[in-house]
């Protein structure tokens, strides 16, 4: 099916409109609207100021604020700040990695592109936001060739846990790190690479903050290149068909399967030589209010919401989203309506699995889900708390609006993907225990003796953390 999306939305939501005025007017739209979430207090009783996440359901008042502009300030630093000492960057983990009432450190002043060798290595200060990176390379001409669904976050915070994009032969952020530089708690600053402290540099790609700070990272880059992004809608079935076909063929390329339309949407971003089409303004926001208009119109009655969804979706064809632009302009794109997450990377071959069982869970026992759930592709690499060694994975992504309840995403969905194999993005919502992980990580073991070596104090660890990492 040809289908813009920015046509679906349009449609969606007319269609929404119509068929609301249409016999289906005296249904309160706003059944299903939860209210606001309460905001914490701006002050706790001793009067710290309140420290949030990106999506609210995270805080805390950390006693002391820091912000080094060296990493001779930052080692003196960590010597005597109160623990826990937890480094924050975007503040856009769903877990809860960063509240401390100890000490928050943020990386902001010790940030920028510091060099580009001849073989395209970039070294760049790690409180750098991916945002900032994009420009900062492209006037060297360099890119990245692979990168988040958003830019905000900064290097470290993002290799800290893993973060990835998507495409067969790319790895994660932190995959095509060849070296950085730690401070530990005790004030050593280690450089670290596959030759100089090899084992810190194995454990300190992927660390969420528990081995050090990390003030200075190098990266592989490619040359930058202009990027054709295209987004088109097809049926699930026939998305599946062609999806393994479509990561074989696009550089970038993933899928979202939209709950109670029976369609997917597929983007795909490849290198080009063609001028610039620039992309038109963002739609993600119009098209999720869509969504959720059809949930609250007919979130009653799954039947009915499939056939409306289905028939206002395919009577509207025309030609796929496209544009042409360099590659950060399209490859991150901004996402202005909050949510919640759950992403579990899944052995490749399980993904489709896990994503029908997952799918059907959610329009058999869900009907307040309105978010598309997110398929990715991710290559393998080392790093000892990497979710994707030991093979191609895929990761799957269910989205819950930021006024809506979370928690079946642990009692619905969590269940079906530790069954199909997967391991947990160290940034987004899991119930697992450190056992757990001693399960999924062959290293585990060896990364927690480096972190004691590193920190046996534990003032790195906040309590989520002593959890999962301590002894
Ligand atoms: C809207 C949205 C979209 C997202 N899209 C994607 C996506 O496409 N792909 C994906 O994989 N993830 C995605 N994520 C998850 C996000 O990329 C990760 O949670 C990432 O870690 C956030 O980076 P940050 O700079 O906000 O770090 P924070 O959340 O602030 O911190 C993350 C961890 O890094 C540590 N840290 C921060 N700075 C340092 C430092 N200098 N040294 C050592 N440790 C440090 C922190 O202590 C913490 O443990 C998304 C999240 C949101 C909210």
């Amino acid at each position: 099916m040809s289908v813009s999306r920015r046509s679906v939305l349009t449609a969606a939501g007319a269609g929404a409109v119509v068929l609301g005025g249409a016999g289906f007017g005296a249904y309160k739209v706003a059944t299903r609207e939860e209210p606001e979430p309460p905001a914490p207090p701006i002050l706790d009783k001793h009067d710290h100021i309140l420290w949030r996440n990106w999506s609210g359901i995270q805080y805390s008042y950390p006693q002391l604020r820091l912000s080094p502009t060296s990493e001779d300030q930052l080692a003196g630093m960590l010597k005597s700040a109160p623990a826990p000492i937890r480094a924050v960057g975007a503040g856009h983990s769903f877990m809860p990695l960063v509240p401390t009432d100890g000490t928050l450190l943020t990386l902001d002043q010790i940030s920028g592109l510091v060099s580009v060798d001849g073989d395209g290595l970039a070294t760049l200060k790690a409180g750098m936001r991916l945002d900032a990176l994009g420009p900062a390379l492209q006037a060297r001409g360099r890119a990245m060739n692979n990168l988040p669904d958003i830019n905000v976050q900064s290097f470290a915070g993002a290799i800290s846990t893993a973060t990835h994009g998507t495409g067969k032969r790319l790895r994660a952020l932190h995959g095509n790190v060849t070296a950085l530089r730690l401070v530990t708690a005790k004030g050593d600053i280690l450089d670290c690479s596959a030759t100089s402290n090899p084992e810190v540099f194995n454990a300190a790609r992927v660390s969420l903050g528990s081995l050090g700070i990390i003030t200075q990272v190098t990266t592989k880059t490619v040359p930058a290149k202009r990027v054709h992004r295209r987004v088109w809608l097809d049926t699930f079935e026939d998305a599946l068909a062609k999806a393994e076909d479509n990561w074989n063929k696009h550089r970038n390329f993933e899928f979202y399967a939209i709950p109670f339309t029976g369609l997917c949407a597929n983007i795909a971003n490849d290198e080009t030589d063609r001028p610039a089409e620039p992309r038109g303004p963002e739609t993600d926001t119009d098209f999720l209010d869509a969504l959720k208009y059809l949930r609250n119109l007919f979130g009653w009655s799954t039947p009915l919401r499939k056939f409306v969804a289905e028939n206002l979706l395919s009577a509207y064809g025309s030609k796929p989203e496209d544009a042409i632009d360099d590659g950060w302009k399209l490859l991150s794109t901004p996402r202005p309506t909050r949510f919640n997450e759950m992403e579990f990377h899944l052995p490749a071959e399980n993904q489709f699995a896990a994503l029908r069982e997952v799918l059907a869970t959610i329009e058999a026992k869900r009907p307040d889900v309105f978010f598309p759930i997110e398929l990715r592709r991710i290559a393998t690499d080392d790093a000892w708390l990497s979710p994707f060694q030991g093979g191609e994975h895929g990761s799957l992504a269910v989205h819950a609006y930021y006024k809506d309840d979370y928690e079946f995403l642990f009692a619905l969905i969590q269940p079906i993907l530790l069954r199909h194999g997967g391991r947990p993005h160290w940034g987004k919502l899991n119930a697992l225990t450190a056992a757990d992980f001693a399960r999924l990580y062959p290293r585990w073991k060896d990364f927690h003796d480096l972190r004691m070596s590193l920190d046996p104090e534990e003032r790195m660890l906040n309590p989520y953390l002593k959890k999962i990492l301590a002894s």
